[in-house]
């Protein structure tokens, strides 16, 4: 038996599957793959926004600096070289030169009126009293402030210092902002990003063939002895027990048949044996009559028995089909009346046999029934199975009795006690199974099949009652069927 008997398909990692009843499969590749590229790609973008953030502010901080040094110092040189704002604009004029191309540089009067600016003409430039640098340098003597341009691509700092003619100088530089920044990675970033997710990918694609391939290498006729990952251990031992149950099952039903066949062809043998002296005319006219009660006889046996089977059989599927329950198992019983019915009927038996049968019960319309929920008819045959047991496997003048009482928790309890030639100890838990026999040729002998104790055993099961059996004082047996509370 190969991996594929118990269904898995060794395809289907390469693909979308399609079950049977055209469900789509969840593919593992694909949702690692899946998973481990959206992780990537999830990262690497976090990754580069962070980035970015911690760039532009690094540099944001370094460019205000530097700025406000470079203010600072240029405005140290204007105030030690003049003497006015004349001579402060002569300079500027002169050292403008000498400063970084990319710094702006602007004097401004104390009303804000701009009188030098190296990139712009003054005299065309709005007042600048209310810019916020200006406004903090007047009053403080220094001021800062940065700007973002409408696009939000560039971000111009200021640095204001107030020289001692009372004039203000700025400087001023203009840098990406942190989404410029971002833009100009953009295109670097892209490739970094579809490497990342193309080698998540491949490393998604190598992870789940290797998941795939520890499943398809598991022996599953031996679940237990694969050299498999912990994490298939609990798979593997679910398997392994199920097996083990199907194993089992399945040679119970091996030893059943055989039984079954077994317990058929004696009867069988028997009968077509005795018919066919008559049919032959072989049978002398005297002994006609005696084959006809045997071959009698033995057609009853098979039918008890094939009644007996059919009872299993139904408890079976019952038990199958517990849910969609076919079976009323919702009477309310009373023992006492089973016990009574069952005595009723089974008396002529006892009587032939010269045993005592009685019942010790309640009444059954008292308050001192005892009553239980489940299926009469089931209840009775349990119940008939176990006195005729009683009855059959009894001594010349001996003893039954059926009694309905509760035990010490106050379950429903039914007891069958006899007086007959008991059950060796060691014998008593087997009883119960399919066709056992103690002793095999008084079974036969008294219609036994092997079968009565099997049904007993299930139909207390099916009421979720349980059967034991002990000696009785001095000898015979007694059946205990306890009902739940
Ligand atoms: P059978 O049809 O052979 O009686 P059962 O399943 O009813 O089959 O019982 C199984 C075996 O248990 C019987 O063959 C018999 O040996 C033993 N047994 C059952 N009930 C009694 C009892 N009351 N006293 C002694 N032996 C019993």
């Amino acid at each position: 038996m190969g991996a594929s008997s118990y269904g898995v398909d060794a395809h289907a990692h390469d693909g979308v599957q399609h079950s049977p009843k055209g469900k789509t499969r969840r593919v593992l590749s694909r949702t690692i793959a899946r998973t481990v590229m959206a992780a990537t790609a999830g990262v690497a973008i976090v990754c580069a926004i962070l980035f970015a953030l911690v760039f532009y502010y690094v540099v944001d901080e370094r460019a205000a600096s530097d700025l406000e040094a470079e203010c600072e110092t240029f405005a140290e040189v204007l105030d030690t070289q003049a003497v006015d704002t004349e001579t402060t604009l002569a300079l500027l004029r002169q050292d403008a030169a000498v400063v970084p191309s990319d710094t702006r540089i602007t004097l401004i009067d104390e009303n804000g009126t701009v009188l030098f600016d190296n990139r712009a003409d003054a005299a065309l430039l709005d007042n600048h009293s209310m810019r916020p640098e200006v406004i903090q340098a007047i009053e403080t003597g220094e001021g800062g402030s940065g700007r973002y341009s409408a696009t939000l691509q560039e971000e111009t700092l200021y640095h204001c210092v107030r020289l001692n003619d009372g004039s203000v100088l700025r400087l001023a530089v203009t840098q990406s902002s942190v989404w410029g920044v971002l833009q100009s990675l953009l295109v670097p970033y892209m490739a970094v990003l579809a490497a990342a997710v193309l080698a998540a990918f491949l490393a998604a694609w190598a992870i789940s063939r290797k998941i795939a391939s520890e499943f398809l290498t598991v022996d599953l006729d031996r679940p237990l002895e694969n050299d498999a990952p912990q994490e298939l251990v609990p798979l593997l031992a679910r398997l392994d027990a199920q097996k083990k149950s199907i194993d089992a099952q399945a040679a119970e039903r091996r030893r059943f048949t055989a039984n079954v066949s077994h317990e058929l062809k004696t009867p069988l043998t028997v009968i077509s044996g005795y018919a066919e002296l008559i049919d032959r005319g072989i049978a002398r006219p005297e002994d006609v009559q005696k084959f006809a009660g045997l071959i009698h006889a033995e057609a009853q046996r098979m039918k008890t028995l094939v009644d007996e089977l059919l009872t299993l059989s139904r408890l079976d599927d019952a038990q199958a089909a517990a849910e969609g329950m076919r079976i009323d198992m919702d009477q309310d019983v009373s023992l006492a009346q089973v016990a009574r019915t069952v005595v009723a009927r089974l008396e002529p038996a006892a009587r032939n046999r010269n045993v005592a049968l009685c019942v010790a019960a309640p009444d059954d319309d008292g308050l001192s029934d005892i009553a239980v929920k489940g299926n009469a008819r089931m209840l009775e045959e349990m119940t008939r199975n176990l006195v005729e047991n009683a009855i059959r496997y009894n001594v010349e003048g001996g003893r039954v009795t059926v009694s309905v009482s509760r035990d010490r928790r106050g379950a429903p309890m039914l007891r069958v006690s006899d007086t007959g030639v008991g059950i060796p100890p060691d014998l008593r838990e087997k009883v119960f199974e399919r066709f056992f026999c103690v002793d095999e040729s008084r079974s036969k002998e008294t219609g036994g099949t092997g079968l009565g104790l099997a049904i007993v055993k299930h139909a207390a099961q099916f009421h979720g009652a349980k059967v034991c059996v002990y000696g009785n004082d001095p000898r015979g047996s007694v059946f205990e069927v306890t009902f739940p509370l």
